[in-house]
């Protein structure tokens, strides 16, 4: 990999000069429009962390400098003082910090910012949880309820069923659709589930979302939650849980549907499942849908966190 690769600019062999030079305007843009939230508190420099952990986005390509200046009561003299001591050069932007400098400048950043910053909006929410726990009925109510959600679009290998609209309840892709979107690196997450279909979150629309401070859902498996977890570490994962282990058993093969087999194999996952929820920050039980969808509606926003 070349000394360039490293400092986080990127070849553009194929591109020609013009367009180059237009992407850097926008780039340029994207970034000052980045400082000016900043420094209007209109999204919080944790977030902004957060992000720059997605190569190419604004964020990360954030000078040290200019993200030190964007606080308050923090000026020139300062900001050079601040970035020796958490041993960073000047010439580094955020996408390119080594994971030590990394946790001093997030070190430095929550102490300056006290608690008010703790709870504040996670940059996207996650919901996942046992199967049946009716993730499909919150989300269904969130969608109409509460217009300023955006969810995301996963693409899916699985057919669509009667009422799916293509490019709204999913994007129905063939396998190799997916597996081009999966080289591409265009997936944030995705997993094979119920050992059938593909599913993937398309990264694009998360991290402009985040970028643009809004509400974000992604209505997930557990399989993706875990990895959203070790790539987006701000994210907020909400454990949707069942009023009780019959409630969810009733749920599971209350149909009768199923023999017996297929029973105890529904049972045995959904126990693996459940067990799960340790791993979450948030755990909100459905046992009324519009109550879940409000709980779920706080923690978007940043106004519950773990202890509440
Ligand atoms: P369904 O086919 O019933 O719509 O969804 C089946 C399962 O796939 C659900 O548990 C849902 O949470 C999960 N799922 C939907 N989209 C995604 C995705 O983008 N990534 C992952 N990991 N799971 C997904």
């Amino acid at each position: 990999m070349s000394e360039k690769m490293h400092s986080g600019a990127h070849p553009m062999p194929t591109v020609d000069r013009a367009a180059a030079s237009r992407a850097a305007v926008a780039a340029r843009q994207a970034r000052a429009e980045l400082k000016r939230k900043l420094r209007s508190g209109e999204i919080t420099p944790l977030r902004v962390l957060e992000q720059s952990l997605v190569p190419s986005s604004a964020a990360a390509t954030l000078r040290i400098t200019d993200f030190l200046l964007s606080f308050p009561a923090i000026g020139e003299v300062k900001a050079d003082r601040v970035r020796r001591e958490l041993e960073i050069s000047e010439k580094k932007r955020l996408g390119g910090l080594g994971k030590l400098q990394r946790d001093r400048l997030t070190d430095f950043v929550r102490d300056r910012m006290g608690v008010a910053d703790q709870g504040a909006r996670p940059p996207l929410t996650v919901l996942a949880g046992p199967t049946a726990v009716g993730k499909g009925t919150v989300v269904s109510y969130i969608r109409e309820h509460f217009p300023e959600v955006r969810l995301s679009v996963s693409a899916t290998t699985r057919d669509p069923r009667p009422g799916e609209v293509d490019g709204s309840h999913y994007y129905f892709v063939d396998e190799e659709r997916f597996d081009r979107m999966l080289a591409s690196g265009d997936l944030l997450e995705w997993a094979t589930v119920h050992n059938k279909y593909r599913y993937g979150t398309p990264r694009g629309p998360v991290v402009e979302s985040a970028e643009r401070g809004e509400l974000m859902l992604l209505e997930i498996d557990l399989q993706g939650a875990r990895q959203v977890r070790a790539s987006m570490p701000e994210a907020k994962l909400v454990f949707l849980a069942p009023p009780s282990w019959d409630e969810l058993v009733n749920r599971l093969v209350g149909r009768g549907t199923e023999d017996e087999e297929e029973r105890a194999r529904r049972l045995e996952t959904a126990k693996v499942e459940l067990a799960a929820a340790e791993e979450f920050d948030e755990i909100i039980v459905n046992d009324e849908v519009p109550r879940a969808a409000e709980q779920l509606l706080a923690v978007m926003r940043g106004e519950r966190n773990a202890s509440a």
